[in-house]
Order: structure tokens, then C-alpha cells, then sequence
């Protein structure tokens, strides 16, 4: 068991910082911010995400004929990291992309993944529906085949930046006698189909708008509409009827990375970091020994987090298989995110509701808006009582809960 980088590693990390340093303007930092709340991609943005393309460190650990570096998932790993923490991007090819490497045919693979990788291809999820978050087998979003092609009606909601999305990975009905998770299917479709609708679901996060770094700060959440959407059939990913191990395998995939931790674990940097800067507040807060005790008991939190998901990712780059494991981190990591956001709203008393606009916010109100990120982590990607039920029946063996 060796927990530290190898040397080759930690290089990596410097290589990427310093490039970080260097490229991410704070031209391309602004454009990279208007394009995800949905104002488009501008040119530096695009010429950032060439050059990050041309390292392949979009994806180093997928293989090359894909776009892929062909690297190995830990060097992948220290990549991913550096690229949250200083930018906030995600790497890998996104939501869906995992599962078509997985499932999807050679012409699938082909035609999505090398895109996904390049930020040519998005794809939202489009799983949930009024009335079915948690419990998929509920889902009534119906694509009835008809010769070489699917007719698809019905509605998603939550569906997280679908309107900057070319495609959505839309969990559907196929078959209308099934019930539950069976005759569920996945379609790959284009979001520019006629009598597809995309609708705005604005939340606490949106108004007024978070400042960058804010947990899913700049996430704008929809709802989609399908009123008899064709799409040919070779948008099926997998089995017909197979839908819901694609789409398991693929949320598990998805939650994979370091974001997973990070998008925690940044709160409490934010607040040591601000600790550590000038300012009357900071200078008797630091001194302060209950602040000094949240801090580091945050903290400690914070390094099981990051455990969590290396354990995962080494999981992942051994081809072992995942059962509880990131059911696991999705309970702990939004946890520790209200746990901390809570002790730094203590911390900072009235100061800690000013929002951005606010003369007297604070980093221009990223804590009041983190506290309201962090509540939502807790839901999306699964609601955290749903993984610990998956944690207690899958890694600890107990039977199903009573209903
Ligand atoms: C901001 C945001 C972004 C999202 N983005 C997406 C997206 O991009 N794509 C997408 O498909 N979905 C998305 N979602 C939807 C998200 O996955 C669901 O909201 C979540 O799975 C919960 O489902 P629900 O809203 O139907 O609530 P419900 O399923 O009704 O749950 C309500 C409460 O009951 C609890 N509960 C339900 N069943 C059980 C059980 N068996 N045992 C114990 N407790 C239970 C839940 O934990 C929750 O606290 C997003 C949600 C939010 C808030």
C-alpha cells in the first residue's frame, strides 16, 4: 500500500500547474465562466481546450484510437485535480461517455467519444422526471420503435445544462408492458431534434448569479420536453431493455474523479486560504482557538475525502469493480460539504449570508453561496440517503429495507 505519487507523478503535477498558470488567462477564466451558464464559447476558451486537446490530458488514461492519452488512471488522477482546482473543469469526456466506451458500438465510439473528449460533444442526463428521481423504475418517458426509427414523448426535469448539451443521454421506455427497470433503454439523441424543448428550472443558485468557484455555482438545471422526437435507431446505446445496467454502470463511472472530492473538499481550502489573507476580520479569527479547531477538524475530513477517492480511482485503474465504493464518497463528500460550509458560516458570522453584489460580501459572497451548493450535493447524483441504503445493502450485506 503506497499512498504517495511517484516522482514521474508529482512532475506531471507541476507540469500541469505551471501550464495552468500560464494559459488560464483570466480572458479565458471569464469566457469559460459565460459559456457554462449557457452565453456560449468564446475563442479563448476554445483555443484553451485545443491546446489542453492536443496534450490529451483531456483524457490520458482512455485509449489513444479514442482520443485518449493511453496513459495510466492515477497520472490521470493528478491531471484532474490541478485542472479542478484551478479551473474548475472536469475532465474525461463527461456525463455518458464512460458508458458508450463501455456499451456502445464501434461506430458509437467513434462518432461520440473522440467529440466528448474535445468539448465538441455534451451530453446532459437525462434520467429524472416529475415524480422520479430516486426511484428510476418509474420512469414514463416512452420511445416507441417504429420501422428504423423511435418516437419519443414525454418530460425530464433537473436536467442539468441541457441548454449548452448536443445531446442528452435519455433514459426511456421502450417497452410499455414493463415495469420497473425492465424495457428501459438508452437513447444517444441530438438535442437539436424538431419538437425537443429545453426549458429553464432557475434555482437559488442562479439569482443572484454565484461567483466563480461556487459548488455548482454556474450550473443552470432544465427541464426537457419531447413531443414525438424521431431519432433513427442506431441512437440506442446497448440492449433494448438494457437500460438500466447501461445507466448504472454509467452513473458509476460518472462519479468517479477528483472532482468528486474536490468539489467538497474546496470549501475548506477557500476558508484557510481567506484565513491566510490580510484583513482586520482575518487577524483575529486566526487567533481564535475555536476557528482554529473547526478549521482543522474540517480539514481532517477533507484528507478522508480525498482517500475515498483515490481508493476509487485505484479501483478503477486495477479493472477491479465497483460495488459500494462510491455510493460511499457520494454519502461522506457532500456531508463534510455541510458540515464545512455550516462551521464556516459560524465562523463568519452575518458576513457568511452576504451574497455576490453585496458591498460587504466576502470573496465576493462565495461562502453564502456555497452553503446553498452544498445542500444540493446532496441530492443530485443520487440523494445521500439512497447511497447509504446502497452502501448497507450492496457492501455490508443487509437485506432490503422494509417498505
Ligand atoms: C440541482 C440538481 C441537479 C440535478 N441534475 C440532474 C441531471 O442532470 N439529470 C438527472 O437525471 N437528474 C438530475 N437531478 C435529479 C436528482 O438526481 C434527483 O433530484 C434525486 O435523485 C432525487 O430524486 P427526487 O427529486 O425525485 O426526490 P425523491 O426521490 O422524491 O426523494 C425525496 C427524498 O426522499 C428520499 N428517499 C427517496 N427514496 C428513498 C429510499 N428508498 N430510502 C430512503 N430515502 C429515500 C430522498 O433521499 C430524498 O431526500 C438533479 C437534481 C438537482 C437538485
Amino acid at each position: 500500500m503506497n499512498f504517495l505519487f511517484s516522482a514521474e507523478e508529482e512532475k506531471l503535477r507541476s507540469t500541469v500547474r505551471e501550464f495552468l498558470a500560464e494559459h488560464f488567462t483570466d480572458e479565458v477564466r471569464a469566457e469559460n465562466t459565460a459559456g457554462r451558464r449557457g452565453e456560449g464559447w468564446g475563442p479563448a476558451i476554445r483555443a484553451f481546450f485545443d491546446t489542453v486537446n492536443e496534450k490529451r490530458w483531456f483524457a490520458w488514461s482512455w485509449p489513444t484510437e479514442f482520443g485518449g492519452g493511453g496513459g495510466d488512471r492515477t497520472a490521470q488522477f493528478v491531471i484532474e485535480e490541478e485542472f479542478y482546482r484551478a479551473t474548475g473543469i472536469t475532465l474525461g469526456g463527461g456525463t455518458g461517455a464512460p458508458a458508450i466506451l463501455s456499451f456502445g458500438t464501434a461506430a458509437q465510439k467513434q462518432e461520440f467519444v473522440p467529440g466528448a473528449i474535445k468539448r465538441e460533444i455534451i451530453f446532459c442526463q437525462g434520467y429524472s422526471e416529475p415524480g422520479c428521481g430516486t426511484d428510476l423504475a418509474g420512469i414514463r418517458c416512452r420511445a416507441k420503435r417504429v420501422g428504423d426509427k423511435y418516437i419519443i414523448t414525454g418530460q425530464k426535469i433537473y436536467t442539468t445544462n441541457a441548454q449548452n448539451s448536443t445531446h442528452i443521454f435519455l433514459m426511456c421506455r421502450t417497452d410499455p408492458d414493463s415495469v420497473r427497470h425492465r424495457g428501459l433503454s438508452i437513447l444517444l439523441v441530438p438535442m437539436d431534434m424538431p419538437g425537443l424543448t429545453v426549458r429553464p428550472l432557475w434555482t437559488v443558485q442562479n439569482d443572484p448569479p454565484a461567483p466563480f468557484g461556487t459548488t455548482y455555482g454556474e450550473e443552470r438545471t432544465n427541464e426537457v420536453f419531447f413531443d414525438d422526437v424521431e431519432v433513427p435507431a442506431s441512437c440506442l446505446l446497448g440492449d433494448e431493455g438494457g437500460g438500466w445496467e447501461v445507466a448504472r454502470r454509467g452513473l458509476n463511472l460518472d462519479r468517479v474523479g477528483a472532482w468528486r472530492y474536490l468539489i467538497s473538499v474546496m470549501r475548506d481550502e477557500d476558508i484557510v486560504n481567506w484565513l491566510h489573507g490580510e484583513g482586520e476580520l482575518q487577524d483575529s479569527l486566526r487567533e481564535d482557538t475555536q476557528v482554529r479547531d473547526k478549521v482543522a477538524e474540517m480539514w481532517t475530513e477533507a484528507e478522508v475525502c480525498r482517500l475515498m477517492t483515490m481508493r476509487s480511482i485505484s479501483i478503477e485503474q486495477s479493472g477491479g469493480k465497483f460495488t459500494y465504493e462510491g455510493s460511499a464518497e457520494k454519502v461522506f463528500a457532500p456531508e463534510h460539504s455541510v458540515r464545512t460550509t455550516e462551521a464556516i458560516s459560524q465562523i463568519l458570522g452575518p458576513f457568511a449570508q452576504l451574497m455576490q453584489g453585496s458591498p460587504a460580501a466576502i470573496e465576493k459572497g462565495v461562502f453564502a453561496h456555497n452553503i446553498l451548493g452544498a445542500y444540493q450535493s446532496t441530492i443530485n447524483h443520487g440523494s445521500v440517503q439512497v447511497m447509504r441504503d446502497q452502501v448497507a445493502r450492496i457492501g455490508l450485506g443487509l437485506p432490503r429495507a422494509a417498505k
